[in-house]
């Protein structure tokens, strides 16, 4: 059986990841999206256990206490984590699964899978970020304000990351991202 693969995905808020894993998943059915755990709300059309599993805050801490979570981490008020046996029976399957996290759970799981591959996606410019940001008009401008401050932090820790990939041009980002994950061994 072929090895499982661990990828991870990361980025500041309203760079396109969501975009670019949805391209990529729709041309490698093969490849597998995990689905987080979130105290966040549903935003309209999410839906529970295909987005995000939405959970109450006692809920993600007993879920922590019980080492339920591979890596998790607080973002913009809200915690958010990836189960850990959902994971780690589909690389134990042989699949490649992909983790669409943000910078602190990439951290942690860069120390327990060291092998993990790391993909860092940059916006062309914060400006840009922030358009893309209020175009998608779903946060606050108190979210609004803590993602585009979290998203510098991301933006400055992006070379911690094996390759970046500028999402200006969809297609462009989308070539780049290919090649790099199908990279002949
Ligand atoms: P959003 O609220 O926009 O869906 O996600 C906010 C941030 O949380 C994004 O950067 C997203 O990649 C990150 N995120 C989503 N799921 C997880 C997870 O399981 N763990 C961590 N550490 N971050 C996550």
């Amino acid at each position: 059986m072929e090895a499982g693969k661990l990828i991870i995905f990361t980025g500041p808020s309203g760079v396109g990841k969501g975009t670019l894993l949805r391209k990529l998943l729709t041309q490698h059915p093969e490849l597998v999206l995990s689905t987080s755990v979130t105290t966040r709300p549903p935003r309209p059309g999410e839906i529970n256990g295909i987005d995000y599993y939405f959970v109450n805050v006692e809920k993600f801490q007993q879920m922590v206490a019980d080492d339920e979570l591979l890596e998790w981490a607080e973002f913009a008020g809200n915690y958010y984590g990836t189960p850990r046996l959902q994971v780690e029976d589909l690389i134990s399957q042989g699949k490649w699964v992909i983790l669409e996290i943000e910078l602190e759970g990439a951290r942690q799981i860069r120390r327990t899978f060291p092998q993990a591959l790391q993909f860092f996606i940059l916006p062309p410019s914060l400006r840009e970020l922030e358009q893309r940001i209020r175009h998608r008009g779903t946060e606050s401008e108190e979210a609004i304000a803590k993602r585009l401050r979290r998203a510098q932090e991301e933006i400055n820790a992006a070379n911690e990351f094996d390759i970046q990939i500028v999402n200006d041009d969809l297609e462009k980002a989308f070539a780049n991202l290919e090649a790099a994950l199908f990279v002949p061994c």
